[in-house]
């Protein structure tokens, strides 16, 4: 099993890579960045980053490739939900293709975990799966390997869009920390995950805001999981939206695989939906 971790919608956390570079207001108290500054600096610092020049050398949230763990999901064997990449962005630009091939060739080798791929760079993904889907031997990424972008606030949909370009089979989007309203188009997305910021410094989110991604969900039947309302810390608040707690999936690992239905992305609302409710 990877390392545990206390994100409530994932099992395990597996960091082939680590690093990354603020992008937006969402990243402002990026937890991977703190946690590089703080606990893991030693570790970090002591491996070459990709980029070496003195300025990376010296920066332990400089992007970082650790080779020696791609293998660590073939040994698990019991299924699991695995976050990729917890701790960088596995799209960021100082990942070579390469690298970001091995990464791939280790999940689809896994099919009897889910993998969750995490990005603010969903323009990348495209990309790179327009380029290596051949030599993956996979038109579209297979259902096991879902695909999620994140999205703070209504300035930076169009991230919802460059993910529509990834042709993977579950979609789904991070709005966490849900930094403002939000007027999503879901017709390519399959999950939809919403939280609150927490930690010192946190902005706080307004109820009205994760109601409006609730309804957005419900109304189109995309599988919600509300994660946290945040505060000081991340339990501060709970983690009840109108007194329901919401922990809907697609489907989990482990079943069987003619159930691994996702929901189509279409615009066919009467489409069998295949959200998978496990609480609430
Ligand atoms: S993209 Fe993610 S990992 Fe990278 S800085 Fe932003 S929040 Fe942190």
């Amino acid at each position: 099993m990877g390392l545990k971790t206390g994100i409530e919608w994932t099992e395990a956390t597996w960091n082939p890579v680590t690093g990354c570079t603020k992008v937006t207001t969402g990243c402002d108290h990026c937890y991977a960045a703190l946690l590089a500054e703080r606990r893991l600096r030693g570790l970090y610092l002591a491996k070459a980053p990709t980029r070496n020049t003195p300025e990376s050398r010296a920066d332990p949230f400089a992007v970082r490739l650790w080779p020696e763990r791609l293998r660590a999901p073939l040994a698990w064997n019991e299924p699991r939900m695995v976050f990729v990449n917890s701790m960088s962005d596995l799209f960021h630009h100082d990942v070579p293709d390469d690298f970001v091939r091995r990464v791939f060739e280790v999940m689809l080798a896994a099919g009897r975990h889910v993998f969750q791929v995490l990005t603010k760079r969903p323009s990348r993904a495209a990309r790179f799966w327009a380029k290596h889907a051949h030599v993956l031997g996979h038109e579209a990424v297979p259902p096991h390997i879902w695909i999620g972008t994140s999205v703070e606030n209504q300035e930076v949909t169009y991230r919802v869009r460059h993910l529509a370009d990834v042709p993977a089979q579950v979609r789904f989007l991070s709005c966490e920390p849900l930094l403002g309203p939000l007027d999503l188009n879901l017709d390519s997305i399959h999950w939809v995950i919403a939280g609150g910021e927490s930690g010192a410094g946190f902005r706080a989110m307004h109820p009205d805001w994760a109601r409006l991604v609730r309804d957005q969900c419900v109304a189109a039947r995309v599988p919600f999981f509300f994660k946290q309302w945040g505060g000081l810390t991340p339990k501060a608040g709970g983690n009840r939206l109108d007194r329901r707690v919401w922990r809907q999936y697609p489907f989990l690992p482990g079943m069987p695989l003619d159930t691994r239905r996702p929901r189509p992305a279409s615009r066919n609302r009467r489409a069998e939906s295949a959200s998978f409710s496990v609480a609430g």
